[in-house]
């Protein structure tokens, strides 16, 4: 397994199908602790995605993520557009023209998403943000880069797995950046719903290479 250009145009629709089919439950996660519209802009915003990718091919893995980036950022809206723009730029952007991606490459993909969201949006891990997602998921794509083999699967599921244990551990956390926060302790509870959709992207980045 490769993780060439066919794999991310595949990974970008499989985002596109997981943010259909759980967009319900975004939007009810959303209305819980915010305003209801995340399932909303993912759903809307990834099949924007795919409008695009079928009106002008990308020819690397690193422009289907630019051409992404850049899509969501102007049809997502609200704080998760900029925040999923700004990661998938910076993802893009480690892998320049290359024409695939070793276990090393997810790894620092990852990690530049992540802190691409943290220099965004300024949450630090156990804010109740998709940075409880995104910090894992770096953590573990990067421990398993440094001593796992050259399978690349293995280490892209280490980044999904993270990042869905990161997403439930924000059930119980008080949401400290984004709308969530001005429910103060009341947002404890719920998960968060830009943790769940970014656990999403990563276990579609899996599905795409299965
Ligand atoms: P909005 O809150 O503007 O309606 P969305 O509902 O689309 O935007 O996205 C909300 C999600 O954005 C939250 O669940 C959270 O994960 C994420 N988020 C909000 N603010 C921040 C921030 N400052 N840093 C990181 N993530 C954030
Ligand atoms: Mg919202
Ligand atoms: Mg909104």
């Amino acid at each position: 397994m490769v993780l060439d250009v066919n794999w991310a145009v595949k990974w970008l629709t499989l985002c596109a199908q997981a943010m259909a089919e759980h967009r319900v439950e975004l939007i009810e996660l959303d209305r819980a602790i915010g305003d209801s519209d995340h399932g909303e802009n993912m759903d809307r915003g990834f099949q924007a995605v795919l409008d695009k990718l079928a009106e002008a091919p990308p020819a690397t893995p690193g422009a289907a993520l630019k051409l992404a980036a850049m899509t969501l950022m102007s049809k997502v809206g609200g704080a998760a557009g900029p925040l999923y723009g700004t990661a998938f730029l910076r993802a893009a952007g480690t892998m320049g023209d290359a024409a695939e991606i070793d276990p090393a490459g997810w790894a620092a993909a990852v990690s530049a998403a992540r802190d691409g969201i943290v220099a965004r949006g300024k949450a630090e891990p156990g804010d109740k943000t998709m940075v409880d997602a995104w910090a894992p998921a770096a953590d573990a794509a990067k421990a398993a880069a440094d001593t796992g083999g050259p399978e690349v699967l293995s280490v892209l599921v280490a980044a999904a797995e993270a990042a869905e244990a990161g997403a439930v551990a924000t059930d119980p956390l008080v949401a400290r950046k984004g709308r969530a926060s001005y429910l103060g302790e009341r947002s404890a509870g719920h998960r968060d719903p830009g943790a769940a959709s970014s656990a999403l992207i990563l276990r579609a980045a899996v599905g795409a290479a299965a």
